[in-house]
């Protein structure tokens, strides 16, 4: 009895051969990993980003296989893709985008500058004002140098 299902790529109905994905499909994907390969053995280092921009290859795909083992690549490994927590946007590190970054910081700045209205220090030992550690890391130094009033 033959196992008929649907392609997630491409909808058309096909005979399941332990392989999800229509003939044509899969045909299409090996096609995408050879170029996929292909490329990183000549580029070891470069990021999935790279890898999907210069092939035409998603990199959700690019993603599958390195989580699938089939592609290996010490570039790959080490600059996986990331997505903006706040806006979606594909990053290649951490966890906001720059505009997201700027955001944040913009919106911390302003709270730190509203609680600077008080006269105390933050150095005091008082716990009650731990929360001014919610800092986005990268731009710290960035905060201190504006002064514009
Ligand atoms: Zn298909
Ligand atoms: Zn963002």
């Amino acid at each position: 009895m033959q196992d008929l299902r649907n392609c997630p790529e491409c909808d058309r109905l096909f005979v399941y051969m332990g392989r999800n994905l229509c003939p044509r499909c899969a045909e299409k994907a090996e096609e995408e990993f050879r170029v996929v390969k292909e490329y990183i053995r000549k580029y070891p280092g470069a990021t999935v980003i790279e890898v999907a921009e210069a092939t035409g290859v998603d990199e959700l795909k690019i993603l599958d296989w390195l989580k699938e083992g089939r592609l290996i690549s010490k570039g790959l490994a080490k600059a996986a893709v990331f997505y903006c927590e706040s806006c979606g946007t594909r990053i290649s590190e951490g966890r906001f985008c720059r505009r997201c970054l700027d955001e944040l910081n913009k919106a911390v700045t302003q709270t730190v500058k509203a609680l600077k209205g008080e006269p105390e220090k933050r150095s005091e030992p008082g716990e009650s004002r731990g929360r001014d550690r919610m800092f986005i890391k990268e731009k710290d130094a960035r905060l201190g140098s504006d002064d514009d009033d």
